[in-house]
């Protein structure tokens, strides 16, 4: 599923084409990716003939502002992508399910196997409505977060985005000390902080020498900080290297180009291979569901 690293480096690439540019047409061909709108027909109304002015994220969430203060909302659930091509003359691939034209020619195709993704226009409340605000995001004291939350009510949940939210890690540290849950679970709840999901937390947690289990609440000062500092750069080395992209996993960049941050990995799908640090084996573990690799070793 792509995470933040993933979003982030489709939103740079798109950002340097698609700013600027006019919506002539957008075909839907399956109705579930718009399926916030009562019809595809008022997705399009929404989109056709507007203009994109911004390229922004916020956790997962792609956002493109157009011209009338309404809002382009995409997140690639567990397996979109997003795709530009020349125009139609381009073969589209298998499971294309929104293709948007422009003006000035070229197309955005929007590709999902497992259709978890989605589009919408997001149109800012009327004035004096009240937008429900997470309360974590709004310990935050800077960035573009609450901005854009406060625009487009249908992400006014998300938690705090570690780019576009700005806490210290003392404030950090007060959202950790009131979670009685292991560390993972928190890291990768949308609602408390946007944008890690399975992938990034294990490396993060390696990086900060955590277990996934560790309530979050048992952190000593010195624990958070290294935890604050770990998720920054982490995230940042992986935009860096333009996400990761796994063998049974989609996720490529807009020109179909495959991320190459997954060399670098540290435990996430390296379980029985040597810990870089210690040479102790990689534990896998499920929990929820899903795959957590750590290093017995290394982390505590
Ligand atoms: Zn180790």
């Amino acid at each position: 599923m792509p995470e933040l690293p993933e979003v982030e480096t489709v939103r740079a690439s798109l950002a340097r084409d698609l700013v600027g540019k006019k919506v002539k047409l957008a075909a839907v061909t399956n109705g579930r990716a718009v399926r916030r709108h009562k019809s595809a027909k008022e997705f399009r109304a929404l989109l056709e003939g507007h203009t994109i002015k911004s390229a922004e994220r916020l956790g997962k969430y792609l956002i493109f502002g157009l011209d009338n203060a309404n809002h382009l909302v995409i997140h690639l659930g567990m397996s979109g992508q997003l795709l530009r091509s020349k125009g139609p003359k381009d073969v589209k691939p298998k499971h294309t399910h929104v293709v948007i034209s422009f003006v000035q020619g070229g197309e955005l195709r929007y590709v999902d196997p497992r259709t978890f993704g989605e589009l919408f226009v997001s149109v800012p409340p009327v004035e004096g409505a009240e937008v429900e605000i997470s309360k974590f995001a709004r310990l935050s004291i800077g960035g573009e977060g609450l901005r854009l939350r406060r625009q487009i009510p249908e992400i006014a949940h998300l938690g705090i985005d570690p780019f576009e939210d700005q806490i210290g890690w003392d404030r950090f540290a007060a959202i950790l000390r009131s979670r009685s849950t292991g560390l993972k679970v928190v890291l990768t709840d949308q609602d408390i902080m946007a944008g890690l999901g399975n992938i990034y937390a294990d490396e993060v947690l390696f990086a900060a020498a955590l277990r996934y289990d560790r309530p979050a609440e048992s952190l000593s000062t010195i624990e958070i900080r290294r935890l604050h500092r770990a998720i920054i750069e982490i995230l940042t080395d992986a935009i860096k290297f333009g996400g990761s992209t796994l063998d049974d996993e989609q996720y490529v960049d807009p020109d179909g180009k495959p991320g190459t941050y997954q060399e670098r990995h540290q435990v996430y799908n390296r379980e029985g291979l040597p810990c870089f640090q210690c040479r102790q084996p990689i534990i896998r573990v499920t929990v929820r569901q899903r795959s957590t690799f750590f290093c017995a070793n290394c982390q505590s």
